[in-house]
């Protein structure tokens, strides 16, 4: 596998702190973190690590929230 740096994560990669680099996610779906700093929560992609189950997340754009839960499902 190439370990070159890119500046984007594509959709299905999440970044593991547990295997400490890029990973495939399974199971993904979209899930509003509460935050009291924002009315509604703060969209994030989260799925399964797929070398070692950990619970993965990422932020998401408010924009891109409904196209991806179209995608993905909510959680
Ligand atoms: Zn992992």
């Amino acid at each position: 596998m190439q370990n070159k740096l890119k500046k984007k994560l594509k959709q299905k990669e999440f970044y593991c702190v547990k295997c400490r680099k890029r990973v495939l996610a399974d199971d993904i779906c979209v899930q509003m973190l509460k935050n009291k700093k924002v009315k509604g929560g703060v969209p994030t992609l989260s799925g399964y690590c797929n070398n070692c189950d950990t619970l993965l997340y990422k932020f998401i754009k408010h924009a891109d929230k409904s196209k991806l839960n179209k995608k993905f499902g909510k959680c």
